[in-house]
């Protein structure tokens, strides 16, 4: 996918071409209109991180990675920001761990679900789940806690790019592995995740893939190894420390 007018040598054309993703999500009616603003708040961070994956991030992308590989039930959480900027993505990352892929929505309507999971699936999803809407996240109310009961419900692994922080804190409070997307160091989802990326989710969700791809014919053990060998408080701090040293 690239923008229409948008020349590759611009200096700033990953950043626009992003923006004009979400702009084409809310004209397809799968990215909230608040969507807007969380990309905003995404874009002042990544440009105070030198637009590009620092190595915290990507020690935290291959922890995540190797997360979801040990994990018994992974899931990819995708609400409409990051089923407009990275649904292909999304999909490759669900193959290379043997995730599931669930819609999750701040702001959910059925049409807004179906468009989304359509959506995914013209992007390769073969199953995608979100719509049965038969589970609950304790502590939050109706809408914001609705989940599948066999998705993220029960789920031990799960990735939320993106989530606004109530649920995030909700998610990891049920004792679930919470592994975050957030350009933002200090927003509560990050600082809740047991795996904090800060990185541009269009960098780290394919990063993670081929970390995936690398770590695949890797034993528990080793597995084990870099799970624990990560480093959360540090890899935030890496962050913050890049952001106040540009
Ligand atoms: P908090 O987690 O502190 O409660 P919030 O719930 O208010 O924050 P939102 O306004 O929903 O957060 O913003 C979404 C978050 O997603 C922001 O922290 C923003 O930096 C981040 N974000 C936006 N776009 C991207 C992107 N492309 N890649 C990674 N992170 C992004």
């Amino acid at each position: 996918m690239t923008g229409p007018d948008i020349p590759e040598s611009h200096p700033r054309y990953e950043s626009l071409l992003t923006r004009h993703r979400i702009e084409e999500g809310v004209d397809l009616g799968i990215t909230s209109r608040q969507g807007l603003i969380a990309q905003g708040r995404g874009e002042a961070f990544d440009y105070l991180l030198g637009e590009e994956t620092i190595p915290s991030a990507d020690d935290a992308a291959r922890a995540a990675a190797a997360h979801l590989l040990s994990a018994d039930q992974p899931v990819l959480s995708v609400n409409g920001n990051v089923a407009a900027l990275a649904p292909g993505e999304m999909v490759a990352l669900a193959a290379a761990t043997g995730a599931d892929i669930e819609v999750n929505l701040f702001n959910r309507t059925e049409a807004r679900m179906e468009r989304i999971a359509d959506h995914l699936r013209e992007h390769g999803a073969e199953e995608v789940k979100g719509l049965n809407a038969d589970g609950r996240i304790p502590g939050l109310d109706h809408e914001r806690a609705t989940v599948d009961a066999d998705g993220i419900g029960s789920a031990d692994v799960v990735l939320v790019p993106l989530e606004d922080g109530d649920r995030a804190a909700a998610l990891a409070e049920m004792g679930k592995t919470e592994l975050v997307i957030d350009l933002n160091p200090m927003s509560r989802s990050a600082q809740s995740a047991a795996v904090p990326i800060v990185d541009n989710l269009i960098r780290a969700v394919p990063n993670m893939t081929a970390h995936a791809e690398a770590l695949a014919g890797e034993d528990a053990s080793t597995l084990e190894n870099i799970i624990d060998d990560f480093d959360a408080d540090a890899a935030l701090s890496a962050a913050e420390e890049r952001i106040r040293d540009i």
